[in-house]
C-alpha cells in the first residue's frame, strides 16, 4: 500500500466517523496496548498481539496527526527528543 493510499484511508475514517470518535478510539487502542505491555510485564506476552496493538495505536495517532495539521511540530518535537535521547545515552556511556 503507498504513503498517499494510507492518507486517503486515514481521512476517510476521521471524515466518516469524525474526530471525536476517533478520538476516543486512540485512547482506548492506547489502553489496549498498555495491557498486551502489562501481560508481558506478568511473563505472558504475546508478540503477535503487542505488535497488533502498536498498529492500532499509529493508525489513530495518525489520524489525530491529520486532523490537528501538526505533522511539522510532531517532526520537530520527534527530532529534539530523539537528540536529547542520544545525548542522555551517550552521558550514560561516556559521562
Ligand atoms: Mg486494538
Amino acid at each position: 500500500m503507498t504513503e498517499a493510499q494510507e492518507l486517503e484511508i486515514l481521512k476517510d475514517a476521521l471524515y466518516h466517523f469524525g474526530y471525536s470518535h476517533q478520538q476516543t478510539k486512540c485512547i482506548e487502542e492506547m489502553s489496549e496496548l498498555i495491557k498486551e505491555f502489562c501481560k508481558e510485564k506478568d511473563g505472558k506476552g504475546d508478540i503477535e498481539h503487542i505488535a497488533e496493538e502498536i498498529a492500532d495505536v499509529y493508525i489513530t495517532l495518525d489520524q489525530m496527526v491529520i486532523y490537528n495539521d501538526i505533522y511539522e511540530k510532531v517532526k520537530q518535537y520527534r527530532e529534539k527528543k530523539l537528540e536529547r535521547l542520544r545525548y542522555l545515552v551517550f552521558m550514560e556511556q561516556y559521562g
